[in-house]
């Protein structure tokens, strides 16, 4: 990581930079407290700018300084970037016809982009155009389970035919169309798309169940190790990185000791996942739509 091959200073700078950023990208973590606090580290990351870089201060620079007030009067970044307008600029210019009236075209094709996104809800889920919702892609029990897998049953149900009760399966697809992975599921390749923050825990799915007409998640925890904001105690910039890097980044032992069984309907956020030799840093996903 970056923090082996820089200063700790420099780094807690840059760290300024990309926390003001995630400040305004997504939902607005800190309520109406979001865009100050983005402020005071984008503004602060401009004021010492030179001490980093000479001679690198340019008009670019200084627009970091306007870009809460922007996030004010117009919603987080991850609405307004470019992708969404090129995406809407194409379908403009597909549909339109003839060289006038394209105003009222636009309407007219939006309204019924309305209509269809209103009218899904009303839809069977068999006779949607998505998949449907719930586990899916059965597999057998995975070995890493063995020892566990009848006192997890005997919390969950009373029945007394386990093999009959339990299936596993590889992935999961939420109400919002988002598909979750499994570690079971070996087709993801080589990306980490099983890390999930739980509510304050994280852990790697280890695979997904249905057990008495519920649908769960197995999950083996990885405990919180440190605060993030530990690598940066020496630097001035401490006291004003803390509190909104702690709620980004975390850093996690790499040893798991417990497996935790979580409702899959409870909120799953995944997670970015960087391996370091002795933890592993992590970064929930704040926005599906984009890349983050
Ligand atoms: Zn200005
Ligand atoms: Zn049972």
């Amino acid at each position: 990581m970056v923090r082996n091959l820089l200063d700790c200073n420099r780094v807690a700078h840059l760290g300024l930079f990309i926390t003001g950023i995630r400040l305004l990208h997504g939902r607005r973590v800190f309520g109406d407290a979001t865009a100050g606090l983005a402020h005071d580290l984008l503004t602060t990351f401009y004021r010492d700018h030179e001490m980093f870089y000479k001679y690198q201060q340019n008009y670019v620079l200084h627009l970091h300084i306007h870009y809460a007030e922007i996030y004010q009067n117009h919603g987080s970044l991850c609405n307004i970037n470019t992708f969404s307008q090129e995406d809407i600029m194409g379908a403009v210019s597909k549909c339109k016809h003839g060289s006038r009236y394209w105003g009222d075209q636009l309407a007219f094709y939006l309204n019924i982009d309305f209509a269809l996104k209103n009218s899904q809800q009303y839809e069977e889920s068999a006779y949607s155009i998505f998949g449907s919702e719930g586990v899916f892609d059965e597999t057998t029990l995975p070995v890493e389970l063995i020892q566990v897998i009848s006192s997890v049953h005997t919390s969950l149900c009373h029945c007394h035919d386990l093999n009959q009760c339990i299936k596993f399966y590889r992935r999961f697809r939420n109400k919002k169309q988002i598909v979750y992975h499994s570690l079971a599921y070996t087709k993801r390749q080589s990306s980490v798309s099983y890390f999930v923050k739980y509510n304050s825990l994280f852990g790697i799915i280890i695979t997904f169940m249905s057990c008495d007409d519920k649908q769960y998640a197995i999950i083996k925890r990885h405990a919180v190790k440190k605060k993030f904001s530990d690598y940066f105690v020496s630097s001035p910039y401490h006291s004003l990185l803390s509190k909104p890097i702690d709620t980004f980044f975390f850093v996690l032992e790499k040893q798991s000791l417990q497996f935790d069984v979580v409702d899959v309907y409870s909120s799953l956020d995944m997670c970015i996942v960087i391996e370091e030799d002795d933890c592993f840093i992590v970064s929930p996903l704040s926005i599906y739509h984009e890349h983050d």
